[in-house]
């Protein structure tokens, strides 16, 4: 199963992606992560991603989408995926359908694909995309949720100080480490992601609906309500 979550930065597609990604055993696949992780080790992919992350921008899609085929070209990612926070412009969608539907100069090595029959759903529809799940939350909600919101660097877990709080504070349950307010979640800089979402990302929903795949979810709900209507649309 292959599934894009849609939303506003802070809607919720990280916290859904990652219990959609337990209940269905596939990978949770977020660039938002692959960045931050490549910031904390300060690789050359890391430090150029920087500069667009901190100011709000998006990173130049040649680099986001190489990053993104490669971790999907991955052995993992052969049964299905869950991308978070990919594609995030038309140009993005437009390779990725490319890439994992015309399989294209190789790029995915995923053999079930080759051997499906002409015309059937996961060759045409979307592009070997089956669901783009679109998390809807109003700009307001989503000021409040992005301050609050507590990042684990180390493991990627993502916290909420008074909706999801870690059970020792400015701790991750996870992997014990230290929780971080990221540079990017500070008020000044998420406007301006709210603006770049909508010029350049919102597009997405027509582009899926057209195709469509495209679900939509109330993100405004209760986390638990969230992907109990998110689990209705995937089937259990
Ligand atoms: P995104 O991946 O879309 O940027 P996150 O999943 O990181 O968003 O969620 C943003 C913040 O909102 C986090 O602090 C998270 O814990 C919190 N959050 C996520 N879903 C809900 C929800 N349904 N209700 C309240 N807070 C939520
Ligand atoms: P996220 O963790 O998904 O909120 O992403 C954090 C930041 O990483 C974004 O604000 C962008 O600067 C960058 N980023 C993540 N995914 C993409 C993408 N698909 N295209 C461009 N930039 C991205």
């Amino acid at each position: 199963m292959k599934i894009i979550m849609l939303g506003a930065p802070g809607a919720g597609k990280g916290t859904q992606a990652k219990m959609i990604a337990e209940k269905y055993s596939i990978p949770h696949v977020s660039t938002g992560d692959i960045f931050r992780a490549n910031i904390k080790d300060q690789t050359e992919l890391g430090m150029e991603a920087k500069k667009y992350m901190d100011q709000g921008l998006l990173v130049p899609d040649e680099l986001t989408v190489k990053i993104l085929l490669d971790r999907v070209a991955k052995d993992d990612c052969k049964n299905g995926y869950v991308l978070d926070g990919f594609p995030r412009t038309i140009p993005q969608a437009e390779v990725l359908d490319e890439a994992i539907s015309g399989n294209k100069d190789g790029i995915l090595t995923d053999s079930s694909d080759a051997s499906k029959p002409a015309g059937s759903p996961d060759t045409e529809v979307g592009g070997g995309i089956d669901f783009a799940i679109n998390v809807d939350v109003k700009d307001e909600n989503i000021v409040k949720r992005m301050s609050g919101r507590r990042a684990c660097l180390k493991c990627g877990a993502t916290y909420h100080i008074e909706h999801i709080p870690p059970k020792k504070e400015g701790i991750c349950d996870k992997c014990g480490s230290e929780l971080v307010l990221r540079d990017d979640d500070k008020p000044e800089t998420v406007q301006k992601r709210l603006n770049v979402y909508h010029e350049q990302t919102q597009p997405l929903i027509d582009y899926y609906n057209k195709k469509g795949i495209l679900k939509e979810v109330d993100g405004s709900q209760d986390m638990k309500d969230v992907f109990s209507a998110i689990v209705a649309i995937l089937g259990e």
